[in-house]
């Protein structure tokens, strides 16, 4: 059986078609939809981690400039307010004013600088110092002390005005700073921000502890992308070594440091893990029914098909009531009825077909057979004489050479009798020829009267002259029976005027032998010829019988008419004239 002539390879490839049709454009439709949604939500997560990054910037830039905003002002007031009576600034007034100025700003200190004592008046746990003061870079607007393992770290921010000739230097905790870096509800959960310095440690506390950012710079990626300047969100690893989306912007405004923005991926994509479950569950689900409906369509189609083609099949190998079912679908039942009608219609004509070759072969048979009746009395006729009704020359020539081999197989005596009616050419002459004609005929049945036995054959030889078989019998009575016969001619009584009888007689002339290889046919014929001419030399009505001994030397022999006191084959005989 070839592959295509399978019942369930057609239905799989149909199932594989339909599948395939249902679940390509399905699944790729689904794919790009969830492909989008992915960027979407990812895209959106880091945006906004970097969103809370920039806001902290700015917040962060918006309180240091504010804070020196308030510094000036406080210069151009305690300039204002406190010149004594030597119109220089009265110590006492700038340190009340400097204490109620870090009260107000909650600084840890300050330390005023005046251009023209040169002296630092320092209030609180200011460190600073304006002679050991490295100038701020361009754009800054804070330094933050150096890392202190178990302190709080500061910063300080210092406004000069060069008009009044005061330099100003303010110290504040950095837990004022503190409260900016608190979570956002951009970042879940498990966010955080963090302000970091140049070299990588928290200036604020991060969220989690850990020994990066404390005891050592933070070696993360992105601290380190962050350091060099980069602005940038990714996803990469935190000081936890968690994976995180970090969002960092480095902060020129404080000398060099980085503000940092993390939140956790598992939390920042945990909807892509639903939708991720959604997409699983609803793909499974629809290659499920996509299943399950390209095995109903496929069987639907290729059952009809395979019945179909069996029945095809059936009819090939001769079974023409082979019929499919008429169920499914509108054009498989139109196919099915209409195989169904061709099927019927092809029996109906093999039928009529059948019958028709049924029908012929019986006329065949019918025809064949006259034809064969035809042939038989056609053979028949060219076998017999059309006068007289015995058998003709040719007829007289088979049977005496089938008799010859019979005899000489079974060592049988064959004899011929050769007869001629006597001065028929006269009787012709007188009578005319059709009567000649009829005294033929009735010698003839005269002939015929006498040959009944098997094998006995009478023969028109020739004219008026006839020729009898007579096989199995010896010269005797062969003799005896052609006595026998010219005695029932003369009975015929037929008149004959010419005739010193007065009625038609034959001559008969015998030959009889033992068929042997030194022996012919034609001896017996001539033979018999012979006695024949011996018996009209004889006076004609008489019998003659010619003797062949075993040299196949001819000898007369007489032969009497009535008691059949013939001599045996080989005696001495005398021919002798019944004619007289
Ligand atoms: P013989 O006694 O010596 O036999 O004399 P015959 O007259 O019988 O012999 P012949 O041979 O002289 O004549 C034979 C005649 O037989 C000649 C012919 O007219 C006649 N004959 C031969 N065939 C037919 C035939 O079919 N019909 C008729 N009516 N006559 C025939
Ligand atoms: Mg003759
Ligand atoms: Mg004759």
């Amino acid at each position: 059986m070839k592959s295509d002539d399978r019942p369930h390879g057609l239905e799989r490839r149909l199932v594989a078609i339909v599948l395939a049709c249902l679940l390509l454009p399905t699944l790729t439709v689904g794919w790009i939809g969830y492909s989008e949604a992915y960027h979407s939500i990812t895209s959106e997560k880091i945006q906004n981690v970097g969103i809370v990054a920039d806001a902290r910037h700015d917040a962060l830039v918006t309180i240091l400039q504010r804070t020196r905003a308030r510094g000036a002002a406080f210069l151009s007031d305690v300039n204002n307010s406190c010149h004594g009576g030597d119109g220089a600034l009265s110590a006492a007034c700038l340190t009340d004013a400097m204490q109620s100025f870090t009260k107000t700003e909650r600084a840890l200190g300050a330390v005023l600088h005046i251009s023209k004592t040169g002296r630092d008046l320092v209030t609180g746990a200011s460190e600073v110092r304006f002679d050991d003061w490295k100038p701020f870079q361009s754009g800054q607007l804070a330094r933050f002390s150096e890392p202190n393992v178990g302190n709080d770290r500061t910063y300080d921010v210092v406004i000069e005005d060069y008009r009044l000739g005061l330099w100003l230097a303010v110290t504040f905790p950095v837990s004022l700073i503190q409260g900016l870096f608190t979570n956002s509800p951009y970042l879940g959960q498990s966010g955080e921000t963090f302000l970091s310095d140049a070299s990588g440690f928290f200036i604020t506390k991060g969220r989690y502890p850990s020994a990066q950012g404390t005891s050592h710079p933070i070696s993360a990626h992105p601290m380190q992308a962050c350091l060099a300047m980069d602005d940038r969100e990714i996803l990469d690893q935190d000081y936890r070594d968690v994976a995180v989306i970090h969002g960092f912007r480095f902060v020129p405004e404080i000398g060099g440091g980085c503000i940092m923005a993390h939140i956790d991926q598992a939390e920042a994509f945990a909807p892509l893990r639903t939708l991720q479950w959604r997409m699983a569950t609803l793909t499974l689900l629809f290659i499920a029914v996509a299943t399950m409906a390209s095995l109903a369509i496929g069987h639907n189609i290729a059952k009809p098909l395979v019945n179909l083609t069996q029945a095809i099949r059936e009819i090939i190998n001769g079974n023409y009531d082979a019929r499919v079912d008429v169920t499914g679908s509108r054009e498989i039942t139109n196919l099915a009825e209409s195989f169904n009608r061709m099927a019927a219609r092809l029996q109906l004509t093999l039928g009529e077909l059948r019958e028709q070759k049924a029908c012929l072969e019986d006329r065949v048979k019918e025809r064949t057979a006259e034809l064969e009746t035809a042939n038989r009395r056609l053979a028949a006729l060219s076998m017999i004489d059309g006068l007289t009704g015995l058998a003709n020359r040719r007829q007289l020539d088979e049977v005496l050479e089938s008799e010859w081999r019979r005899a000489a197989r079974q060592c049988l005596p064959l004899a011929l009798v050769m007869a001629d009616v006597d001065l028929f050419k006269d009787f012709n002459d007188h009578y005319g020829h059709q009567a000649g004609d009829e005294c033929l005929r009735r010698v003839a049945s005269v002939l015929a009267e006498h040959t009944q036995r098997a094998g006995e054959l009478a023969t028109r030889y020739g004219g008026e002259e006839f020729a009898i078989i007579l096989p199995g019998v010896d010269l005797v009575s062969a003799s005896s029976w052609a006595e026998e016969v010219r005695q029932a001619v003369i009975d015929l009584a037929i008149p004959h005027e010419l005739s010193k009888t007065g009625i038609v007689t034959l001559c008969l002339g015998v030959s009889c032998l033992i068929p042997d290889a030194s022996s012919k046919v034609s001896n017996l014929i001539s033979e018999a010829d012979k006695a024949l001419y011996q018996a009209k030399r004889g006076g004609r009505n008489q019998v003659v019988g010619m003797c062949l001994d075993r040299s196949c030397r001819p000898r007369p022999v007489l032969v009497q008419n009535s008691n059949r006191s013939v001599p045996a084959l080989g005696q001495p005989c005398k021919p002798r004239s019944w004619y007289s």
